[in-house]
């Protein structure tokens, strides 16, 4: 069904089943699942999803696109339609039927940072996630330490999962065309990290004032936001790195060392 796509809403729909049967591939949809669709639209990757008998909540923020999708729901009794901003749903209100829920979803691209960072707050309740986003972006992602796309997102996506890049989607895909490239990423959301962080507030303060500051060293950026009163010894030789040169360990590490001789 068509829809005349909304430029403010990141609407770029999937024209193309080859890819949106290897998105859900990807995904690899088990009966049984509950999966959270984010931005379902007019329902290209749910009628893929339905085929795999799990509950499917599809949530979605423009109401002529949820019309369609209720329209699929008459004849769907496994799938439930939300017309809300995902970054107003709570995975942990929804009453799912297994937890933890599985992720998947082409998302608006004007927003793929902010639904990031909603998925990280709620990561004990993911199991994993198969995401579209601009490639530009799923690159810093899976970006390793002294490269230039290492940065907050890269360091915030490898402390809740493993992430990996699935494959690239040229803009022919889509309706309207993006102006950029696109890429399907899996992260495989796990605890082991996270749960090492004595204080998270202090951890995400490190990791965002620090990159802030990039260009300087890890005292200059330390100093900046006011955290290099009392350095242990333990930090020295870190000091001299810039905070692009630091793997996600050795923020965990100096994030702990900090609060410990806070
Ligand atoms: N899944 C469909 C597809 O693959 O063709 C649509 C993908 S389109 C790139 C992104 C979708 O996210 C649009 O349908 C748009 O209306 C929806 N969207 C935009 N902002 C949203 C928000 N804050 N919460 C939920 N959905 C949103």
């Amino acid at each position: 069904m068509k829809l005349h796509p909304k430029k403010s809403l990141g609407q770029n729909f999937l024209t193309d089943p080859n890819t949106a049967c290897k998105i859900v591939r990807a995904l690899d949809p088990q009966p049984g699942d509950s999966i959270i669709e984010i931005g379902a639209g007019t329902g290209v990757l749910t009628r893929h999803l339905l085929a795999c008998d799990a509950e499917i909540i599809a949530v979605e923020i423009d109401e002529r696109a949820t019309a369609i999708l209720d329209e699929i729901a008459l004849d769907a009794p496994n799938l439930r339609v939300l017309q809300q901003d995902i970054l107003d749903v709570d995975f942990r209100a929804l009453g799912i039927r297994a937890t933890p829920c599985r992720i998947i979803g082409n998302l608006p691209y004007y927003l793929t940072s902010q639904i990031l960072f909603h998925l990280f707050d709620q990561a004990e309740v993911i199991k994993d996630a198969v995401l579209m986003m601009q490639k530009e972006v799923a690159e810093r992602l899976t970006a390793h330490p002294r490269t230039k796309q290492y940065g907050i997102l890269s360091v915030m996506a490898q402390l809740y999962s493993d992430v990996t890049m699935s494959f690239t989607v040229p803009p022919t895909v889509f309706t309207p065309k993006p102006r950029v490239m696109s890429a399907v990423l899996h992260l495989a959301f796990h605890t082991s990290r996270v749960a090492r962080i004595r204080n998270m507030d202090v951890f995400r303060r490190i990791v965002r004032g620090t990159f802030g500051k990039r260009r300087k060293t890890m005292l200059n950026c330390l100093k900046h936001i006011e955290m290099a009163d009392h350095l242990p010894d333990t930090l020295t030789p870190y000091l001299g790195c810039r905070p692009e040169e630091l793997t996600v360990d050795d923020f965990i590490f100096l994030a702990n060392e900090i609060v410990t001789h806070d």
